[in-house]
């Protein structure tokens, strides 16, 4: 069975103690499949509230996207004027109410359990050219008209260039309730909080199946646990109740490389106020600064899930046409993982079975999305379905020809992006 993968992440994890694997039959209010954010973030708001949840995981807590994640900790405000055009003004005002709420529990979590996970707030999109720079000027209008003028601001190019010490971009958009952290330590960090509170996690164990009934099973090859509601919370890395959810959520892969420590003069020079940094292609690519000083410098996405003959040699040159100045910093790590991703980039919740929830597809922007997916899905098991019932309205178009076909039309569509961010 897998360990994590191969990263800095992995390199500088708080907790190297396991859980056992699940043996035998257990019994529990709620059984949650999958020990990254949603399903951590779930089984700890539901043990908060005083049920009993067990958690079984394929390989590691944190194997998945959450532990080897960017650390980007972002609500993305890009998509609002499309949203409001395809949900109406009442279901956009309700998602638009949720949109830093992951951030919230984020830190509340950080605070509340002492999780030691590098966390610091301070994001800058940045724009790649003048179409991009419109789209910052949109989402700049509506962060003032919601009353968040004093977090973000609008920057011309001459102020990104001494932000970032880079010429590259024509301008950003800073928003300071946005942030990054060390993924792989808030998870470890949320597994034992989950723990401090009674949740039974299980590593190393598959699930192979979710028997349907009035108290569904959830079957792995040497146990099973019996419960009241189970949460599928296996994002791009499960094939269970694929009747339901085949042909929704497609995978990308996506990688990041993480250089040497880099001098202080360096780390002053290219991002003085250590700030995470995405830019405005669809195909993006993303760095910040580590607490130790590297640069973590990610992108290169494709809809294969394959990785690149060498993630390096596929990220390097991207990062020295920002930063020649490093050309001989050497790369210490590289790594990659799957992003589940929604055509409609709104993400997918829902249920397979009165009593079988899932969630899952955040597109990129999974450390918030995770987090309120997991808080809501907790609700609904807790008897609130309000929220629940606005993801469950939203209309997803499943895309014909099941999983095979479906990942040649992401791999088209990939092709399309591409070439419109070359243009
Ligand atoms: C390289 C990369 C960079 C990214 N950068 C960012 C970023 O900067 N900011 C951001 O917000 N988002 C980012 N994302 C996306 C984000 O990491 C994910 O959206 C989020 O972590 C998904 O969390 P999750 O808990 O739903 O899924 P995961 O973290 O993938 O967890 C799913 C878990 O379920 C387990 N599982 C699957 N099948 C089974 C089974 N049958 N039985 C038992 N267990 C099972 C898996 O082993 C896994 O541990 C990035 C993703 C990647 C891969």
């Amino acid at each position: 069975m897998a360990e994590h993968c191969r990263s800095w992440y992995a390199a500088t994890a708080n907790d190297r103690r396991g859980h056992p694997s699940l043996a035998g039959e257990q019994a529990a209010d709620v059984c949650v499949i999958g020990a990254g954010f949603t399903g951590l973030s779930a089984a700890l708001t539901l043990a908060e509230r005083g049920y009993s949840v067990a958690v079984v995981e394929a390989q590691r807590v944190g194997w998945g996207a959450s532990g080897r994640n960017g650390g980007q900790l972002i609500g993305d405000p890009g998509t609002e004027a499309r949203m409001r055009r395809r949900l109406g003004e009442a279901d956009a005002d309700a998602l638009w109410a949720l949109r830093w709420r992951g951030h919230e529990i984020v830190e509340e979590r950080v605070r509340g359990y002492a999780i030691d996970c590098d966390f610091r707030r301070g994001y800058v999109d940045v724009a790649i050219k003048p179409r991009q720079m419109r789209d910052l000027e949109a989402d700049h209008a509506y962060l003032q008209q919601r009353g968040f003028a004093d977090e973000s601001r609008l920057l011309g190019a001459a102020e990104v260039a001494e932000l970032l010490g880079t010429t590259a971009y024509v301008g950003g958009l800073t928003n300071f309730r946005n942030g990054h952290l060390h993924p792989l330590n808030l998870c470890l960090g949320e597994a034992r909080a989950a723990v401090s509170r009674g949740v039974r996690v299980f590593e190393q164990s598959p699930v192979t199946r979710i028997e349907h009934g009035a108290r569904p099973r959830v079957v792995t090859d040497r146990g099973a646990v019996s419960a009241e509601a189970v949460l599928l919370a296996g994002d791009a890395l499960h094939r269970l109740e694929g009747r339901r959810l085949d042909g929704h959520t497609f995978n990308a892969g996506s990688f990041i490389i993480a250089t040497a420590p880099l001098p202080a003069e360096a780390r002053r020079r290219i991002n003085p106020r250590d700030l995470a940094v995405c830019d405005g292609n669809h195909l993006l690519d993303y760095f910040r600064l580590s607490a130790d000083g590297r640069l973590l410098f990610g992108g290169r996405c494709n809809y294969s899930g394959r990785e690149p003959a060498s993630i390096r040699r596929a990220l390097v040159p991207r990062m020295l046409k920002l930063y020649p100045e490093l050309r001989d910093v050497a790369i210490e790590y590289e790594w990659g993982g799957l992003v589940g991703v929604v055509p409609n980039r709104i993400p997918l919740l829902g249920r397979s079975a009165p009593n079988v929830y899932f969630a899952q597809g955040y597109s990129g922007n999974g450390i918030n999305m995770s987090h309120i997916a997991g808080e809501i899905v907790a609700d609904a098991i807790d008897g609130t379905l309000a929220r629940l019932d606005l993801f469950e309205r939203i209309g997803h178009r499943r895309l014909p020809l099941g999983r095979w076909g479906g990942d040649r039309l992401m791999a088209l569509a990939l092709a399309w992006y591409r070439l419109r961010d070359l243009l």
